[in-house]
């Protein structure tokens, strides 16, 4: 590519990952043994992991305070213009068979293609689409897995550097500051932003997120080992109808919405009572926007084990999440087709309505939907039966 392009310069924006520090750091000291010059810059996000600093000189801990420091100190740099040209290196193609790559089953790039615009032009109008509407609904309807335009759907963008962080903030800030963004609803939304820019400080400062517990207590957790319940959670087979909808919009689109995220995660951590690590490889692997820092991260937070986490203690209901959050069941219907023609008020518990009306919407518990893996207030005690053993141990 050097030779294609004749190159002279190389620089990119700084990745934060162990294993991507490691790789980025032989890529240069190999072109500079080469005498090219090299650089890396800040471009990720929106101030580098080690900037922001407590008063006492430590990394933030805690997600309020920090987004009140970030808030306080961010001031988005003046884009630089375009270069006059840029002599990149030839695609031949965007069609994976032309590259000798054949699509598997299920078909992630059809699937993709149907979400998302890939490259910059789609992620710019992403942004521009939802700060012209759905940002001053987002406090409001962002926790809707229905309502799919309801968030921006930037996470692959941001995931893959099509856009920067920083041009989201400048982006949203102007229409707070021309009156076009009511600032309550938008300022909501950079929030989000700044959980991902806090995923980054804390994988920066704790190289080993993904695999190590952020609070060490959690080395002492009962986990269980159950390879069926793992395959029912990962299949989409729980009998839990908001947890296999996520699961299985997740394996057929590789997204799934971030309030269904945080109750599959909290399901198997609780309900299943299996490791947080399970989980994280399996999003690892499926997600289209996986992310090394945000991903370990979120699993933690969910789990119980990480920086500023939700106590263990709170243990979601699948049934009242699925009620509440998908009231309508459309999510549910969406994914869970087999339960289509299921009364409102049963499709988040399957098992209550009675043998006609079940027979009336042609389900069969046990056969076309699965019976719920685990009864929910025994898995709840289990869970917080395990979680005494940790506070024992203090
Ligand atoms: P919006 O609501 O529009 O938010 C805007 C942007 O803010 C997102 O694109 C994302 O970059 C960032 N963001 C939003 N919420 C979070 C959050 N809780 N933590 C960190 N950043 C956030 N996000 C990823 O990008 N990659 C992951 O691998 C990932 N794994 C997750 C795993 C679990 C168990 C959970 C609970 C959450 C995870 N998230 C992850 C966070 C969140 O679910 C997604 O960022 C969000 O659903 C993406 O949709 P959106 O772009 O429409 O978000």
């Amino acid at each position: 590519m050097l030779k294609e392009t004749g190159a002279d310069c190389v620089f990119w924006n700084r990745r934060y990952d162990k294993a991507e520090r490691d790789v980025d750091a032989g890529i240069k000291a190999d072109l500079t043994a080469r005498g090219l010059t090299v650089a890396s810059r800040g471009g990720r996000l929106l101030t580098e992991p080690w900037d922001i600093r407590t008063g006492a000189g430590g990394y933030y801990k805690v997600f309020t305070p920090y987004w009140r420091a970030l808030r306080a100190a961010y001031v988005p740099p003046d884009p630089l213009p375009r270069p006059a040209s840029l002599s990149g290196p030839k695609v031949k193609s965007d069609s994976l068979s032309e590259w000798g790559l054949h699509p598997t089953r299920p078909d992630w790039a059809g699937g993709l293609a149907e979400a998302w615009v890939p490259g910059e032009q789609g992620a710019a109008d992403r942004l521009a689409e939802f700060l012209d509407g759905p940002v001053s609904q987002y406090p409001d309807l962002r926790n809707r897995p229905d309502r799919e335009s309801a968030t921006s759907r930037l996470s692959p963008h941001l995931r893959f550097g099509e856009i920067g962080p920083a041009q989201v903030w400048r982006a949203t800030r102007h229409g707070i500051d021309m009156g076009h963004l009511d600032e309550s609803g938008a300022m909501t939304f950079l929030s989000e932003i700044a959980w991902r820019e806090f995923s980054y400080v804390l994988l920066y400062h704790n190289p080993d997120l993904a695999d190590e517990n952020y609070n060490p207590a959690f080395r002492h957790m009962p986990w269980r080992s159950d390879r069926d319940a793992y395959d029912a959670w990962s299949e989409g087979r729980t009998g839990y109808p908001i947890v296999d909808a996520g699961m299985r919009q997740l394996w057929h689109t590789g997204f799934m919405h971030n309030r269904v995220r945080m109750i599959v995660a909290s399901f198997l951590t609780k309900h299943l009572l299996l490791p947080w690590q399970m989980g994280e490889a399996w999003f690892w692997d499926t997600l289209v926007d996986a992310d090394p820092a945000s991903n370990p991260a979120s699993w933690q937070w969910t789990a119980g084990s990480g920086a500023d986490a939700a106590p263990y203690f709170r243990i979601f209901n699948p049934i009242t999440q699925g009620r509440k959050f998908d009231a309508s069941g459309d999510y549910v219907r969406r994914w869970c087709p087999e339960l289509e023609d299921l009364p409102d008020k049963y499709l988040h518990a399957p098992w209550e309505a009675d043998a006609a009306t079940l027979k009336v919407a042609g389900v069969a518990l046990g056969d076309t939907y699965p019976h719920p893996i685990i009864e929910h207030a025994l898995a709840r005690l289990r869970a917080l039966d395990a979680y005494d053993t940790l506070k024992q141990r203090r």
